[in-house]
């Protein structure tokens, strides 16, 4: 079992951790509300995950451009 960190923006693959890596405590650190879970993690096939974030690029764009990154957020 693998998680895949992906760009929610651009859909890049950011990378990947082996389950094991990740603890209960994983969630609670990043202090996500359920709501927050289901929408950043995706409980894909054969009991991966992909992990819905944002990679390098799409972050300095969006610290370039704010304003455009939460419209898109609201359409979507
Ligand atoms: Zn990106």
């Amino acid at each position: 079992m693998t998680i895949r960190y992906k760009c929610r923006h651009c859909e890049t693959e950011i990378g990947q951790l082996p389950f094991d890596s990740i603890d209960d405590q994983f969630l609670l650190k990043n202090e996500l509300t359920l709501e927050e879970q289901d929408s950043y993690i995706e409980h894909g096939t054969e009991g991966n995950y992909t992990v819905n974030c944002i990679c390098e690029d799409c972050q300095k764009s969006l610290q370039k451009f704010p304003n455009y990154y939460a419209l898109k957020k609201w359409i979507q």
